[in-house]
């Protein structure tokens, strides 16, 4: 990009979209953004970004944008002074501590947000409401890889980093379709391909890496628990395991190999529907490659036993000892979102204090009641799908929603806005007039990650830096801002005035971000956790000597496998998968206000040439998809990509209805909605 014209500011930060964490340069001219390039040194994306990083920043000029507070007065939403809004904030959440006690708030905090603001939004529901009803989208995605990774290895976050990626043998990618969610790592892994890598690929959908695959599993949507048992059982019964490793740092051993007795290949290709030819050389393949690496996304995890899915994932790199070594590259999430491993990191959940605390550890909770001068409440607080039964029932009157259009994302949409409306008082913090912001009492306009300060995680467990690269249009406040002014309207102090304050407090609370700061990270660029010493460097690859969990080993997981909470019958005969498309990004409030509606302008329902002919539908036919939990109404795409018996879309265009067509059935572990399973059918 040489030659750049002169004036142009460039401002160095962190891709607010998904969670490969490009770095980018945002070249400005007094207010306007004049484009966003690639940094050349960036250590995720080394000079890439895809269609949405590179050229979806239209959003923040958009006519739609808030910026103004909106107060409801009468039933309707109108513009207020940030005073008379924060005044009817902070009265309402009295009111509902008064009538319900602090557990009658709650609030739900943002991958869309940085770390420093969330952190604080938990501190204020700690300290200043005093409950624990804290959480945050991971709960809507990769809560089972925090659960399942912890219970496999120790520590919520992907064993290992990135860049191990390019130096492994054979790549393993589940449930994933990193060309289109995650488009730099897709593009990366392709490239280790290319140059000689072995590739397995285990999805439903015959779509980007899939098409360079070796071997392609193509697993009914809720198998994977038997898929990866049958892997397992294949890695035994070929003297695939290594037995060094797993005398040495494992635990669990016999249960599993009693338990994986029962799942021979023939078995589970009648389970999974993969062919059993094809199961025997996907094991094989990963079990004899001398340096195997796993990465995988939501079809692991959005399921009803997705927890189970990541620990009998986990045992594949376990029994091979690819993990905590040089002999292969462990088991890695690919996070969905630009800072969902952050905001969990940041103790924005129930049971977690920042830096994977637990609320119920008494010298974790005394550490942070020292430091906030504060007690802590001990008991865990509500999930997301808790808060909206609570909501329903009256025994939550107040919810604090930033930036996370709930009403458009979540599960059974309809049940999510009978919460809302049921609700005394819903907060809404907000870029646009969104699905949830029109259900609010209140709306504050807010600033987007190209005005902010901060610091984002991405999926390799890898601190960078935000930076403001132009001012919130308006009224619009950071979100840092506006939990530091609830918390004055309510008489508190929150401490750690500015972002760099919030980063230091939290390290001086969390062992594991301990050696941490903006100025580190200015310096070096990016710190991936743990990195408890500010002398040393992050650790990238972790369990090198010991594993995290209470006895240093490695848990093998014994899960046996149990059917999806949804089959296709006579009635809905078909099963609808959701997912994401390359050009928009979750609810597409920001990609779809910008050029990349020109890229991709309608919600499509992707269907298999024998199911689209058998209910006489074409390409570019509406039709209307029901559930037994709602309607949506998209429009067809015929191709080979979906397999037969199953159809899939994608949840960017909230106007179609997606997300009520989804149950709120959800994993039994972490409540991570099963959004990959629905029985459908289709009326033309
Ligand atoms: Fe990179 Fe993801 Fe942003 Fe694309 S959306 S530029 S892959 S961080």
């Amino acid at each position: 990009y040489g030659g750049r014209p002169s004036g142009l500011v460039t401002t160095r930060t962190t891709c607010g979209y998904c969670g490969v964490g490009c770095a980018l340069d945002v070249l400005t001219r007094g207010d306007e953004l004049v484009a966003a390039l690639p940094a050349g040194d960036g250590p995720v994306n080394r000079g890439h970004a895809c269609v949405k990083g590179r050229f979806a920043y239209g959003f923040r000029v958009s006519e739609e944008r808030l910026t103004r507070p909106l107060v409801r007065r009468d039933g309707r939403l109108e513009p207020a002074g940030w005073d008379e809004a924060l005044d009817v904030v902070a009265r309402g959440l009295r009111e509902a501590v008064a009538s319900g006690g602090p557990d009658a708030v709650a609030a739900i905090s943002s991958a869309r947000a940085t770390n420093e603001e969330n952190y604080l939004v938990q501190k204020f529901m700690r300290t200043v409401i005093g409950t624990n009803n804290v959480d945050n989208c991971s709960r809507l995605c990769h809560a089972p890889s925090a659960a399942g990774l912890t219970a496999a290895f120790g520590l919520p976050g992907g064993t290992d980093c990135f860049d191990d990626a390019q130096r492994a043998d054979c790549l393993l990618v589940v449930g994933a379709n990193p060309a289109e969610a995650h488009p730099v790592v897709g593009a990366r892994l392709l490239q280790r391909v290319l140059r000689g890598a072995r590739l397995v690929v285990a999805d439903p959908r015959a779509v980007g890496l899939a098409l360079h695959a070796d071997v392609h599993l193509r697993p009914r949507p809720g198998t994977n628990v038997a898929l990866f048992h049958g892997l397992a059982h294949v890695l035994l019964a070929e003297g695939l395991a290594d037995e060094d490793f797993l005398r040495r740092r494992a635990t669990g051993l016999p249960e599993l190999a009693e338990l994986l007795a029962g799942y021979p290949p023939h078995r589970v290709s009648a389970v999974t529907g993969v062919p059993e030819g094809d199961l025997v050389a996907a094991a094989r393949l990963y079990g004899r490659a001398a340096r195997p690496a796993v990465f995988y996304g939501l079809g692991v995890t959005e399921h009803l036993h997705g927890t189970d899915g990541v620990r009998a994932l986990a045992n594949l790199a376990i029994l091979r000892g690819a993990v905590g070594g040089d002999r292969g590259y462990g088991v890695n999430p690919l996070r969905g979102q630009n800072n969902v491993q952050g905001a969990s990191d940041m103790g924005a959940l129930p049971d977690q204090l920042p830096g994977c605390q637990s609320v119920t550890d008494p010298v974790a909770r005394e550490r942070a009641a020292r430091l906030w001068r504060a007690e802590v409440p001990a008991r865990p607080g509500l999930r997301i799908p808790q808060m909206f039964a609570a909501a329903r029932s009256g025994a939550l009157r107040a919810l604090w929603v930033i930036g996370e259009d709930v009403c458009a994302t979540d599960p059974d949409a309809r049940r999510v806005a009978a919460a809302l409306e049921a609700c005394p008082l819903v907060v809404c913090d907000e870029l646009f007039p969104s699905e949830t912001a029109r259900r609010a009492d209140v709306v504050l306009p807010v600033a987007s990650w190209l005005e902010k300060d901060g610091t984002f995680v991405n999926f390799d467990r890898r601190f960078q830096r935000v930076r403001p690269a132009l001012a919130p249009p308006g009224e619009a406040r950071s979100d840092f801002a506006v939990v530091h002014a609830v918390a004055a309207a309510l008489g508190a102090d929150l401490g750690c005035p500015t972002p760099a304050a919030a980063l230091d407090e939290c390290a001086a609370l969390a062992p594991l971000f301990a050696g941490l700061s903006h100025a580190r990270l200015d310096r070096e660029g990016a710190v991936c956790w743990p990195a408890p010493d500010a002398d040393r460097p992050g650790e990238a690859r972790l369990y090198r000597e010991r594993f995290a969990t209470a006895d240093g080993l490695a848990h093998l997981s014994a899960c046996p496998y149990l059917p999806p909470g949804e089959e296709p019958d006579d009635d809905y005969p078909l099963v609808l998968v959701t997912g994401r498309r390359w050009a928009h990004y979750n609810s597409g409030s920001m990609t779809r206000r910008g050029g990349n509606l020109r890229l991709d302008a309608v919600d499509r329902l992707d269907l298999h040439p024998v199911d689209a002919a058998g209910h006489g539908l074409r390409d570019g036919d509406p039709v209307t998809v029901e559930s037994r939990h709602g309607t949506a109404r998209l429009t067809v795409h015929v191709g080979e990509e979906t397999a037969p018996g199953q159809a899939f879309c994608a949840f960017h265009f909230p106007g179609s209805g997606v997300n009520t067509l989804t149950s709120d059935r959800a994993d039994t572990v972490t409540s991570c909605p099963e959004y990959k399973v629905t029985a459908v059918r289709l009326r033309p």
